[in-house]
């Protein structure tokens, strides 16, 4: 048996609430310095702070999960596990996660990472496998569980071991990046070293172009269609559903970074030598760039890229026209789709006067962030929520476009709101399909101002703080007395601080 490294000493109970800088610390000391260099500059916080998401680990799990033959095992804490497990069968996993509990002895003696490895032993069976990934949740990653020391396949099952810990990785989105990339490099190295199996349903040597980003399932080949005069095909996306995929999309002629913050994909592509496009093929303006951009990244004339705008852009101006939004509209969101969804709007004929995303600037997204600032539109990376709520309430927009708090929050106060994962990723956004869906739905619900308000008047005092709770037949009373003694243990407690100070 190999000898084990011990792992650093990061208290089994230390999570989300820890502190970030104190599990980083821990983290580097253990030995993970270069991995979390490494997330540090592919998912840069700055120049805001990391904006409040749920688990960042549910983006990687989920990439696993969807895809066929792939076996997904999770290292962490029970609560951490727990939370990440319900909220993938929530979303309608329908698969199991392999988990390896851990701790505090197993943690610092190194027992748990042999633990791990004969975890991945039993699991990777070729007959049911293509590959079992395993993830260090915050604390195994914390105390540096060396996965980079497990095999790099079993029996003809490639083992992908990776570090997902939230104060790295900044939101889920990121997340799916993270295992996207390692599985395309892995691909990429197979492809390297000889032959590889064959990917299902490509044409022999014609050229294709691989989309990045997890999309609305009509979407993909509605971006085919667009291509198709171009004599250009679609290669599966990235993240993608099978292993064998991987070659397929890593042997495209351009990958498009349609969402644009897949920084470890657009290497593995980059370091295939395959060029790179950001932004995507949204309402005419949109769709013309993105059209020009493909087929001049792809060595194509020009005239083909005129080709496919000939077929597609009056069907599109179409379809806007006929689902004018003349609303004012905020959009707030964390799927990485804000500012392409907000440029569809603009083109809709929406007044948006704020779009915040919670992923991080970068090179794919600066042609849609320069169109919307070129039209007075202020874009925000990195956004809070609390920056999502100050843009909403001085806007006073007619629809407010967001998550889930942003909509709580837009409802008591009477605004109109949409959730923007459930109701705007979950339709068509590109070429003819998602002018005429997406400009279709929220042009309806900007009707809907009269409604809230009546609803807000009805409801006025139920459920806000002081009302808040079940069983209460009337509004509840505090205490006589509890607020004033309150006021003044807390100014004891600030004086009693400040005596400490000096
Ligand atoms: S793994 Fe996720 S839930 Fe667990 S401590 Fe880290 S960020 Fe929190």
């Amino acid at each position: 048996m190999d000898t084990l490294p011990p792992t650093g000493p990061v208290a089994s109970d230390t999570g989300c609430h820890g502190g970030r800088e104190t599990m980083l610390e821990a983290a580097r000391a253990a030995g993970k310095g270069e991995a979390m260099e490494r997330l540090a500059a592919d998912y840069p916080k700055g120049p805001h702070d990391q904006p409040q998401s749920m688990c960042p680990a549910f983006g990687s799990l989920r990439v696993g999960l969807r895809m066929k033959r792939v076996a997904t095992i999770l290292s962490g804490s029970a609560c951490c596990v727990y939370g990440l497990t319900f909220t993938s069968h929530f979303y309608g996993a329908k698969r199991s996660v392999g988990y390896v509990p851990f701790n505090s002895e197993t943690l610092v003696t190194g027992k748990l990472f042999e633990d791990i490895r004969d975890a991945v032993h039993a699991t990777a069976k070729p007959e049911d496998y293509d590959a079992v990934v395993i993830t260090n949740l915050c604390v195994p990653t914390a105390s540096g569980v060396p996965l980079d020391l497990l095999p790099k396949e079993i029996n003809g099952v490639r083992i992908i071991g990776i570090d997902v810990p939230g104060f790295g990785v900044p939101t889920h989105a990121e997340a799916k990046d993270v295992l996207a990339g390692a599985m395309l490099r892995y691909a990429r190295g197979e492809a390297e070293a000889g032959p590889v199996a064959r990917p299902r349903n490509v044409t022999e040597g014609e050229p294709t172009v691989a989309l990045i980003g997890e999309m609305f399932p009509a979407d993909p080949p509605g971006i085919g269609a667009l291509l198709a005069p171009m004599g250009l095909s679609l290669a599966p996306s990235t993240p993608c559903r099978e292993w064998r995929d991987l070659y397929a999309a890593l042997d495209c002629v351009v990958a498009a970074a349609v969402h644009p913050f897949y920084t470890a994909s657009v290497r593995e592509f980059r370091a295939a030598g395959r060029p790179v496009v950001g932004s995507g093929p949204v309402g005419v303006e949109g769709t013309a760039a993105w059209l020009d951009a493909i087929g001049a990244a792809a060595g194509l004339p020009a005239s083909k890229a005129d080709a496919a705008k000939q077929c597609f852009l009056p069907a599109i101006a179409a379809a806007l026209a006929g689902n004018r939004v003349k609303a004012r509209v905020t959009v707030s969101g964390y799927e990485g789709s804000e500012l392409l969804v907000a440029r569809l709007l603009v083109e809709a004929g929406a007044e948006v006067p704020y779009v915040g995303t919670a992923c991080p600037r970068t090179e794919w997204s600066a042609a849609d962030r320069e169109w919307l600032e070129a039209r007075g539109v202020h874009v925000q990376y990195r956004a809070s929520l609390e920056q999502d709520l100050a843009a909403m309430k001085d806007a006073n927009p007619d629809l407010a476009l967001g998550t889930t708090p942003l909509v709580q929050k837009a409802k008591e106060l009477g605004i109109p709101a949409l959730y923007f994962t459930n109701m705007v990723s979950a339709r068509p956004l590109f070429g003819p399909a998602g002018a005429a869906s997406l400009a279709g739905i929220v042009a309806a619900q900007t009707g809907q101002a009269e409604r809230m308000k009546r609803m807000v008047g009805f409801f006025q005092g139920v459920g806000t703080p002081d009302g808040a709770g079940y069983g209460f037949r009337d509004k509840p009373s505090d205490p006589p007395g509890f607020r004033e003694r309150q006021r003044k243990i807390r100014a004891a407690k600030a004086k009693a601080e400040e005596a400490v100070g000096t």
